[in-house]
């Protein structure tokens, strides 16, 4: 430890502490102005609190380089990173909505930190009482900080979250080794710390990995959202008829090379400006969204199912046997429900289904077509009484018929 003291002058890291906590400080609250005004997060402003409480602590704790000294300086400079430690807790806890029982640590944490600060009072500053009881504060609240970002249960971000738990719970470690040593060492003098290059060095590591870890998780977020945004319809959560059409292009396309079949539902409320007349638009959305609900319980998991226009859905089966059963479950399903409207009246509603299948057989081979004739098996469904299925037999003629799109 002492040859790494020599190479590694503490003055020196601390300095490269102090930068690197603003640093990453400015990353975050510039992270926090510059997210969309809607999407602005609690838990980034905590980060950038956390970082600056860091960057406070190691820069207090540089003065006397400077000649700038008062009697309680480590202790106020220690506490401020305490104070960092604490709101990087709750910047976690806070992000991933984890509940307020990990906050409880920061209990035990504050009576340390008010038994040091108290010793530091009557006795003067004792590098011994300072390094083990902030060790063990420090300690406590860095392992539920670990704790808190292992249990990230979303996938795209959870190999991110868990390498940032592994360096606190490696942190946590470092800071019971230091503590130890100065817990036993008979040799520790009060008045310096040779345990301090390895226990800034430890400090850099972690706000290397945790800095850029935790942007890189928010980062995901929002691209995450941005999918989303531009792929699903917003009332309903269905996809958008973005998605579909990419989708059923790519089908067609493999139908062509000879690849089994597809099928399209098409899907319209039947008298839907009734149910808006009746229960105004707000209503109006509530039923699409129940409509929704109640289709997607029949989607397959490869199909896919999208609000493709004010009360139009489209479904995309990837195979098409059983398609028409698969529809009439849908009709069945819509026409069963019972919708709780927000006021608790309920509603009810139907639907026409269109079904057109196309093979590698059809003479058919144009997405845009495929639409068209399904579209046709629709009105034809609505001409024959509404509520009802219709499975197009249209295989040929479709082809001159264009779509707008
Ligand atoms: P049918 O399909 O059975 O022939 O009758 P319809 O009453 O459903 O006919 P039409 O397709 O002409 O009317 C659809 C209505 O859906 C018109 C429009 O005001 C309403 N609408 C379109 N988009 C939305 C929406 O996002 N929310 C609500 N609440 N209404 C919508
Ligand atoms: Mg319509
Ligand atoms: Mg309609």
């Amino acid at each position: 430890m002492e040859s790494i003291a020599r190479l590694a002058h503490a003055g020196t890291l601390l300095i490269v502490n102090a930068m690197l906590a603003a640093f990453s400080s400015a990353f975050f609250f510039s992270l926090y102005f510059t997210y969309p005004r809607v999407k602005k997060l609690l838990s980034v402003r905590l980060w950038g609190f956390s970082y600056a409480a860091f960057a406070v602590g190691f820069g207090i704790l540089i003065l006397p380089a400077f000649h700038v000294s008062f009697p309680t300086l480590g202790i106020v400079g220690n506490l401020s990173i305490d104070t960092g430690v604490a709101i990087g807790l709750v910047a976690v806890v806070t992000y991933l909505n984890l509940g307020k029982r990990y906050l409880w640590v920061l209990f035990p944490a504050l009576v340390l930190a008010a038994i040091e600060t108290g010793i530091v009072l009557r006795e003067g500053e004792n590098f011994r009482w300072m390094v083990i009881i902030g060790g063990v504060l420090t300690g406590m609240v860095t392992v539920v900080t670990g704790i808190a970002f292992w249990r990230c249960t979303d996938e795209a971000k959870r190999s991110v979250a868990r390498l940032i738990a592994a360096f606190h719970f490696l942190w946590a470690l470092m800071l019971l080794v230091r503590a130890t040593w100065w817990a036993f060492h008979p040799l520790a003098s009060p008045n310096q710390d040779p345990t301090s290059t390895f226990g800034l060095l430890s400090r850099m590591l972690l706000t290397w990995v945790i800095a850029p870890g935790v942007l890189w998780i928010l980062t995901r977020r929002l691209d995450a959202e941005m999918i989303r945004y531009a792929s699903h319809d917003p009332l309903t959560g269905v996809f958008n008829r973005r998605v579909i059409w990419e989708q059923g292009e790519r089908r067609v396309a493999q139908l062509g090379e000879g690849e089994g079949d597809l099928a399209v539902i098409m899907i319209d409320v039947d008298n839907f400006k009734s149910i808006n007349d009746r229960w105004g638009h707000d209503g109006g959305d509530h039923v699409l969204v129940a409509i929704a609900d109640t289709l997607r319980k029949h989607v397959r998991h490869n199909d896919i199912l999208a609000r493709v226009g004010g009360e139009e859905f489209m479904v995309l089966i990837h195979h098409a046997a059983a398609v028409q059963d698969i529809a009439e479950r849908m009709r069945r399903a819509v026409e069963q429900e019972s919708i709780v409207m927000p006021s608790g009246d309920r509603s009810s509603c139907t639907v026409s289904i269109g079904i057109f299948v196309a093979s590698t057989s059809s003479a058919n081979k144009s997405w845009k077509g495929i639409v068209v004739a399904a579209d046709e098996a629709l009105y034809a469904a609505k001409r024959g009484g509404r509520n009802r299925v219709v499975l197009s037999s249209n295989t040929t003629s479709f082809m001159s018929v264009t779509v707008n799109d």
